[in-house]
């Protein structure tokens, strides 16, 4: 394996060659989720020929390049240090990570940031943190919207049992004993996108399908409940990661 460039514009494109015992002819070009270039080459393949087919294809690998780095930088892992953003109740914040000797105190919101005390500094310790703390501010702000909400539900006698469950594509469901499920996630959505959430479980309360009656009640009593599940979608990917 080695690595090497090319030039296209005034882009310099490095790509990395792996030579195949499979192949025999020509050498396959393709761009890694992260972005990377692979060129595979049969055996013996002369450096300059290779050269000279990577860089007929410039101009489609600098496309896909771009392609899927925009793609991965939406939902680049988290490395959890100082300076990431943190998204709570749709606003954002600054991570601020803390050395410390001593016990470490509760994680917290101070102006802009989410202070995070560490004594071993390491990203395992402040993600579990981090986790935690969203899912205690998930728990209470829920609790109070599922109050909130229910009083006005003319359905809902008394406020429904209800848990944090971490899932992977939805946001919320309401099983078929009446118990509603959120997604701790959620917490970081504006709050218009965790009401329609919330209403939109409670509404199975009464009606446990997604018919037009369901719907009806919805227009009811969350009127811009389409706006905020159009924005919620176009977040997904970014409020689901961690
Ligand atoms: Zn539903």
């Amino acid at each position: 394996m080695h690595k090497t460039a090319i030039v296209y514009g005034d882009q310099r494109i490095p790509y990395t060659v792996n030579v195949d015992d499979r192949r025999t002819t020509r050498v396959a070009i393709h761009v890694e989720p992260d972005g990377k270039v692979i060129v595979d080459a049969p055996p013996g393949f002369c450096p300059a020929a290779i050269q000279e087919a990577v860089q007929k294809r410039a101009r489609w690998i600098v496309s896909h390049v771009e392609d899927t780095k925009a793609r991965f930088a939406h939902v680049h892992p988290r490395e959890y240090i100082s300076g990431e953003q943190i998204i709570y109740l749709g606003r954002r914040y600054v991570l601020k990570v803390l050395p410390t000797a001593e016990k470490p105190k509760a994680v917290r919101l101070r102006g802009n940031r989410l202070e995070v005390e560490t004594r071993s500094g390491d990203a395992d310790d402040i993600r579990s943190k981090v986790r935690a703390w969203y899912r205690v501010k998930a728990r209470d702000y829920f609790a109070k919207r599922i109050v909130e909400a229910s009083q006005k539900l003319p359905w809902i006698d008394e406020m429904p049992p209800f848990r944090l469950l971490e899932m992977n594509k939805q946001w919320g469901s309401c099983s078929a004993d009446g118990q509603v499920i959120l997604n701790p996630h959620l917490v970081k959505a504006p709050r218009d996108c965790i009401d329609y959430v919330v209403v939109h479980e409670l509404a199975h309360l009464k009606h446990h399908d997604h018919g037009q009656a369901f719907w009806k009640l919805l227009d009811t009593y969350c009127p811009k409940w389409q706006q905020s599940k159009r924005e919620l979608d176009a977040m997904v990917e970014t409020l689901m990661m961690e």
